[in-house]
Protein backbone atom coordinates (compact mmCIF):
# COMPACT_ATOMS: atom_id res chain seq x y z
CA UNK A 1 0.00 0.00 0.00
CA UNK A 2 1.55 3.55 -1.20
CA UNK A 3 2.69 5.91 1.66
CA UNK A 4 -1.03 8.34 0.39
CA UNK A 5 -3.16 5.60 1.30
CA UNK A 6 -2.44 5.89 5.32
CA UNK A 7 -3.96 9.03 6.27
CA UNK A 8 -1.24 11.12 5.49
CA UNK A 9 -1.57 14.92 4.59
CA UNK A 10 -0.09 16.14 1.26
CA UNK A 11 2.70 17.93 3.67
CA UNK A 12 3.80 14.98 5.32
CA UNK A 13 3.60 12.96 2.04
CA UNK A 14 5.91 15.76 0.60
CA UNK A 15 8.19 14.81 3.86
CA UNK A 16 8.28 11.46 3.02
CA UNK A 17 9.41 12.18 -0.79
CA UNK A 18 12.33 14.48 0.72
CA UNK A 19 13.69 11.70 2.37
CA UNK A 20 13.25 9.09 -0.36
CA UNK A 21 11.11 6.54 1.34
CA UNK A 22 9.12 5.24 -1.54
CA UNK A 23 6.57 2.58 -0.01
CA UNK A 24 6.01 2.14 3.85
CA UNK A 25 7.59 -0.93 5.98
CA UNK A 26 4.71 -3.01 7.39
CA UNK A 27 5.16 -1.26 10.64
CA UNK A 28 4.28 2.11 9.09
CA UNK A 29 1.81 0.33 6.67
CA UNK A 30 -0.31 -0.69 10.19
CA UNK A 31 0.55 2.10 12.86
CA UNK A 32 0.22 5.22 10.85
CA UNK A 33 -3.35 5.10 10.39
CA UNK A 34 -4.52 3.92 13.49
CA UNK A 35 -1.83 6.12 15.41
CA UNK A 36 -4.09 9.09 13.34
CA UNK A 37 -7.30 7.87 14.70
CA UNK A 38 -6.31 8.40 18.07
CA UNK A 39 -5.72 4.53 19.13
CA UNK A 40 -3.42 3.26 21.92
CA UNK A 41 -0.96 1.00 19.93
CA UNK A 42 1.19 -2.07 21.06
CA UNK A 43 3.44 -2.78 17.89
CA UNK A 44 5.93 -5.58 18.17
CA UNK A 45 8.59 -4.34 15.68
CA UNK A 46 12.32 -4.99 15.58
CA UNK A 47 14.87 -1.97 14.92
CA UNK A 48 15.56 -1.52 11.75
CA UNK A 49 11.67 -2.06 10.45
CA UNK A 50 11.12 1.68 10.20
CA UNK A 51 9.31 2.04 13.76
CA UNK A 52 10.51 5.20 14.01
CA UNK A 53 9.08 6.72 11.27
CA UNK A 54 5.63 4.95 12.33
CA UNK A 55 5.48 7.47 14.72
CA UNK A 56 6.77 10.36 14.34
CA UNK A 57 5.30 10.76 10.78
CA UNK A 58 1.88 10.76 12.36
CA UNK A 59 2.41 12.99 15.50
CA UNK A 60 4.21 15.04 13.36
CA UNK A 61 1.04 15.55 11.48
CA UNK A 62 -1.22 15.94 14.56
CA UNK A 63 1.21 18.44 16.03
CA UNK A 64 1.41 20.27 12.55
CA UNK A 65 -2.27 20.14 11.43
CA UNK A 66 -4.38 18.97 14.35
CA UNK A 67 -3.47 20.09 17.86
CA UNK A 68 -3.52 23.43 19.32
CA UNK A 69 -1.06 24.32 21.24
CA UNK A 70 -2.62 25.61 24.91
CA UNK A 71 0.79 25.99 26.45
CA UNK A 72 3.54 27.02 23.69
CA UNK A 73 6.90 25.48 24.89
CA UNK A 74 5.44 22.85 27.39
CA UNK A 75 6.36 19.39 25.77
CA UNK A 76 3.12 17.67 23.63
CA UNK A 77 5.56 14.31 23.17
CA UNK A 78 7.42 12.21 24.80
CA UNK A 79 9.70 9.52 23.65
CA UNK A 80 11.14 7.31 26.28
CA UNK A 81 14.22 5.14 25.47
CA UNK A 82 16.63 2.57 26.71
CA UNK A 83 19.64 3.97 25.65
CA UNK A 84 21.55 7.09 24.30
CA UNK A 85 22.14 6.42 21.11
CA UNK A 86 18.80 5.62 20.52
CA UNK A 87 17.70 8.77 21.67
CA UNK A 88 19.59 10.72 19.40
CA UNK A 89 18.44 8.45 16.76
CA UNK A 90 15.15 9.13 17.57
CA UNK A 91 15.30 12.81 18.15
CA UNK A 92 17.62 13.02 14.92
CA UNK A 93 14.96 11.44 13.04
CA UNK A 94 11.41 14.19 13.95
CA UNK A 95 14.71 17.09 13.42
CA UNK A 96 15.08 15.81 9.88
CA UNK A 97 11.36 15.80 8.85
CA UNK A 98 10.44 18.47 11.17
CA UNK A 99 12.65 20.85 8.63
CA UNK A 100 10.34 20.16 5.62
CA UNK A 101 7.03 21.39 7.60
CA UNK A 102 5.59 24.59 7.94
CA UNK A 103 5.07 24.55 11.91
CA UNK A 104 8.70 24.82 13.84
CA UNK A 105 9.03 21.44 16.18
CA UNK A 106 11.60 21.83 18.77
CA UNK A 107 13.08 18.90 19.96
CA UNK A 108 15.08 17.75 22.81
CA UNK A 109 17.32 14.70 24.37
CA UNK A 110 17.51 14.70 27.76
CA UNK A 111 19.84 11.87 28.61
CA UNK A 112 22.44 10.95 30.82
CA UNK A 113 26.41 11.54 30.23
CA UNK A 114 25.56 14.69 28.71
CA UNK A 115 25.82 18.37 30.02
CA UNK A 116 22.70 18.49 32.59
CA UNK A 117 23.22 22.23 31.67
CA UNK A 118 22.65 22.21 27.91
CA UNK A 119 19.91 20.33 28.48
CA UNK A 120 18.29 22.67 30.80
CA UNK A 121 18.75 25.74 28.12
CA UNK A 122 17.17 23.42 25.76
CA UNK A 123 14.30 22.95 27.35
CA UNK A 124 13.93 26.75 28.88
CA UNK A 125 13.63 27.85 24.97
CA UNK A 126 10.36 25.59 24.93
CA UNK A 127 10.54 22.44 22.88
CA UNK A 128 7.31 20.45 21.66
CA UNK A 129 9.11 16.80 21.67
CA UNK A 130 11.04 15.43 24.30
CA UNK A 131 13.64 12.27 23.68
CA UNK A 132 14.18 11.17 27.18
CA UNK A 133 16.69 7.95 28.58
CA UNK A 134 14.63 7.25 32.04
CA UNK A 135 16.94 8.34 34.83
CA UNK A 136 18.06 11.80 33.45
CA UNK A 137 14.44 12.54 32.69
CA UNK A 138 13.24 11.52 36.47
CA UNK A 139 16.31 13.73 37.65
CA UNK A 140 14.46 16.74 35.50
CA UNK A 141 11.37 15.30 36.95
CA UNK A 142 12.29 15.47 40.84
CA UNK A 143 14.04 18.94 40.31
CA UNK A 144 10.71 20.23 38.81
CA UNK A 145 12.61 21.43 36.29
CA UNK A 146 10.21 19.65 33.05
CA UNK A 147 6.27 19.46 33.17
CA UNK A 148 4.39 17.16 31.40
CA UNK A 149 0.52 19.06 31.91
CA UNK A 150 0.37 19.67 28.38
CA UNK A 151 1.42 16.22 27.13
CA UNK A 152 -0.79 14.44 24.25
CA UNK A 153 1.34 11.25 23.22
CA UNK A 154 3.54 9.39 25.22
CA UNK A 155 5.47 6.87 23.83
CA UNK A 156 7.64 4.00 25.06
CA UNK A 157 10.42 2.66 21.98
CA UNK A 158 11.85 -0.37 22.68
CA UNK A 159 10.09 -1.56 26.12
CA UNK A 160 11.27 -4.84 26.62
CA UNK A 161 14.86 -3.21 26.53
CA UNK A 162 13.92 -0.76 28.52
CA UNK A 163 12.90 -3.34 31.56
CA UNK A 164 15.08 -5.43 31.06
CA UNK A 165 17.50 -2.34 31.92
CA UNK A 166 16.22 -2.84 35.16
CA UNK A 167 13.60 0.50 34.41
CA UNK A 168 10.85 -0.57 35.35
CA UNK A 169 10.44 1.36 39.09
CA UNK A 170 11.74 5.13 37.04
CA UNK A 171 9.10 4.22 34.82
CA UNK A 172 6.72 4.48 37.15
CA UNK A 173 7.61 7.46 38.62
CA UNK A 174 7.57 9.27 35.30
CA UNK A 175 4.09 7.73 34.75
CA UNK A 176 2.76 9.65 37.52
CA UNK A 177 3.57 12.62 36.28
CA UNK A 178 2.12 12.07 33.27
CA UNK A 179 -1.54 13.74 32.46
CA UNK A 180 -4.12 10.39 32.07
CA UNK A 181 -6.22 11.72 29.05
CA UNK A 182 -2.95 11.25 26.22
CA UNK A 183 -2.30 8.63 23.30
CA UNK A 184 0.43 6.05 24.56
CA UNK A 185 2.01 4.12 22.06
CA UNK A 186 4.25 1.15 23.14
CA UNK A 187 7.19 -0.21 20.61
CA UNK A 188 8.79 -3.86 21.35
CA UNK A 189 10.79 -6.66 19.58
CA UNK A 190 9.41 -8.80 22.17
CA UNK A 191 6.29 -9.50 24.65
CA UNK A 192 7.84 -10.77 27.71
CA UNK A 193 5.02 -10.99 30.40
CA UNK A 194 6.79 -7.70 31.80
CA UNK A 195 5.58 -5.67 28.89
CA UNK A 196 2.11 -7.36 29.41
CA UNK A 197 1.64 -6.15 32.40
CA UNK A 198 2.79 -2.81 32.14
CA UNK A 199 0.47 -2.76 28.63
CA UNK A 200 -2.15 -3.41 30.91
CA UNK A 201 -1.24 -0.81 33.46
CA UNK A 202 -0.54 2.02 30.94
CA UNK A 203 -3.10 2.03 28.26
CA UNK A 204 -6.75 1.89 26.97
CA UNK A 205 -7.96 -0.56 24.84
CA UNK A 206 -4.48 -0.17 22.95
CA UNK A 207 -4.86 -2.02 19.32
CA UNK A 208 -1.89 -4.77 18.73
CA UNK A 209 -0.30 -4.69 15.20
CA UNK A 210 2.46 -7.34 14.62
CA UNK A 211 5.25 -6.42 12.03
P1 LIG B 1 14.17 2.41 12.38
O1 LIG B 1 13.63 1.02 12.43
O2 LIG B 1 13.18 3.43 12.75
O3 LIG B 1 15.45 2.51 13.18
O4 LIG B 1 14.55 2.72 10.84
C1 LIG B 1 15.57 2.03 10.16
C2 LIG B 1 16.01 2.75 8.89
O5 LIG B 1 15.04 2.60 7.86
C3 LIG B 1 16.25 4.23 9.03
O6 LIG B 1 17.49 4.53 8.45
C4 LIG B 1 15.14 4.89 8.22
O7 LIG B 1 15.55 6.09 7.63
C5 LIG B 1 14.83 3.85 7.19
N1 LIG B 1 13.41 3.84 6.76
C6 LIG B 1 12.32 3.96 7.56
N2 LIG B 1 11.19 3.86 6.85
C7 LIG B 1 11.55 3.66 5.57
C8 LIG B 1 10.81 3.47 4.34
N3 LIG B 1 9.48 3.47 4.31
N4 LIG B 1 11.52 3.30 3.20
C9 LIG B 1 12.87 3.31 3.22
N5 LIG B 1 13.63 3.48 4.34
C10 LIG B 1 12.98 3.65 5.50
Amino acid sequence: MPFSKLGLLEPILRVVDAVHYKTPTPVQEQAIPLILEGDDLIARAQTGTGKTAAFALPILQRLNFVETDPEPGSPLVLVLVPTRELAQQVADTFEEFERHLPRSIGVATVIGGEDILDQLRRLEQGVDVVVATPGRLLELVRSEKIFFEALRYFVIDEADRLLALGFAEELGQILEVLPIVRQTLLFSATYPQKVVSLTEQIMQNPVVVNA
